[in-house]
């Protein structure tokens, strides 16, 4: 049972006060969440412990998952990728059809009628908003990078958005500059008290690189991500062996599969066939709730990597900052905003630029803990889900009240 008191450890009394005062004003609120995935991904890591903890403030909350078929979700991958990078690719009369179909047939699985307000997550279930009835609030919470969307891309979502009270974007700079509804910047967040988050015994830690080989002894890049293009995972495995030019060093590369990215299991085959031959890159294919495994990683890792060409957010950046770890990470979205280059970590664009990085941070361990610590600082003053909590809760009131 997660209780918000757990939390006075990390953010004081005061802050724990203002929480349960904010909650009081929203107690005969219902409130919904609607996103495509229960597992895999950062937006169910966040609402998996988001939604509890409005509960357990007394704000009732539920969480609903749009469903779809393989094809729906190789359309919205692709919807996805069109918004988060300008392109000529067409979108074709049969996907805007799939897309309308399973948001139809979601619409008679998925009670929205019950709640004040509703929160849909990203594209995929944005069209239930044709069910919205008018003594609600519907906020559209986009976790991607829309300032320069395909136009195709744009003039779809834009159809249905243009109907929702607000949007939330991670960081202002992601906000299309036509976008006609009223917005609002809330960053995502990490749970410290998450599986993935909470400190380890050293033994467990160490079992678990026993359990998939790798050697405690040896320096260990990191990098965790679904398999995805977007997060770079051969420019990774590229920047490592520069690395390993000088360093006898080895890469872990953790991955999953989320049931709305079709792409993964591709990408997957792709990494494993260029790093077969190497017997210190370990490619791990975990199951989306190894939570504890992923922790131990993070902890064991001498250096971690982000290396994203696009990125929403990248919480993998914030849980391995937490963990008093530098993180190299590409020049891009969300990890801009975790990563201030050189004080606790290094923000870099290309492959070579990685290596470089980090061989600065294995040949100096003063360097690794002072960055590491700035790291932690800052993720424990910003991206913590009680701060994200807080906002949610505010946004919720400020819609309220102006709704009477
Ligand atoms: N994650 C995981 N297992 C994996 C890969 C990722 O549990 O094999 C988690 C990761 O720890 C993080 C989330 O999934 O909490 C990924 O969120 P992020 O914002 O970094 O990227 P997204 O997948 O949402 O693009």
């Amino acid at each position: 049972m997660i209780n918000l008191k757990d939390y006075e450890q990390f953010i004081g009394k005061e802050t724990l006060i203002e929480l349960e005062i904010i909650a009081k004003q929203l107690k005969n609120i219902r409130v919904l969440h609607v996103n495509s995935t229960n597992k895999g991904g950062g937006v169910a890591e966040i609402l998996s412990r988001l939604i509890p903890l409005m509960n357990s403030l007394g704000i009732k909350t539920d969480w609903k998952i749009f469903k779809g078929s393989y094809n729906f979700f190789k359309f919205t991958k692709k919807l996805h990728n069109l918004l988060h990078l300008p392109s000529d690719e067409d979108i074709e009369s049969e996907e805007i059809n799939l897309y309308l179909r399973t948001t139809y047939e979601n619409l008679n699985e998925i009670n929205t009628e019950d709640y004040d307000i509703v929160f849909i997550h990203d594209p995929q279930p944005l069209a239930l908003i044709v069910k919205k009835q008018e003594n609600q609030k519907w906020i559209w919470r986009c976790h991607i990078d829309t300032s320069t969307p395909s136009p195709k891309a744009w003039n779809l979502i834009e159809l249905f958005i243009n109907s929702y009270d607000a949007a939330i974007f991670h960081m202002p700079e992601f906000i299309y500059k036509g976008i006609k509804i009223p917005t609002y910047i809330i960053p995502p967040s990490i749970d410290p008290l998450h599986p993935k988050n909470i400190s380890l015994e050293e033994d467990f830690i160490f079992q678990t690189l026993n359990k998939f080989s790798v050697d405690p002894e040896k320096p260990i890049l990191l990098q965790v991500s679904r398999f995805d293009r977007l997060k770079d995972p051969i420019g990774v495995y590229n920047a490592y062996k520069l690395i390993r030019k000088k360093y006898d060093c080895q890469l872990i590369l953790v991955g999953s599969f989320a049931a709305d990215d079709p792409e993964g299991e591709e990408v997957y085959k792709e990494v494993l066939n260029q790093t077969a031959e190497d017997k210190n890159v370990f490619i791990l294919n975990l199951p989306p709730d190894s939570h504890l495994e992923i922790n131990a990683f993070q902890r064991a890792a001498t250096v971690v990597f982000q290396k994203s060409i696009r990125e929403g957010f990248g919480l993998v950046v914030s849980e391995a900052m937490f963990k008093l770890k530098p993180v190299i990470g590409g020049n891009t979205g969300g990890i801009k905003r975790q990563i201030i280059d050189g004080i606790n970590g290094y923000l870099v664009n290309t492959y070579q630029g990685a290596a470089f990085r980090a061989r600065q941070l294995l040949a100096d361990k003063e360097l690794r803990l002072k960055m590491g610590q700035n790291a932690y600082n800052i993720v424990k003053h910003r991206f913590l889900i009680t701060r994200h909590l807080k906002d949610y809760l505010t946004l919720i009131y400020e819609i309220i009240k102006n709704k009477n």
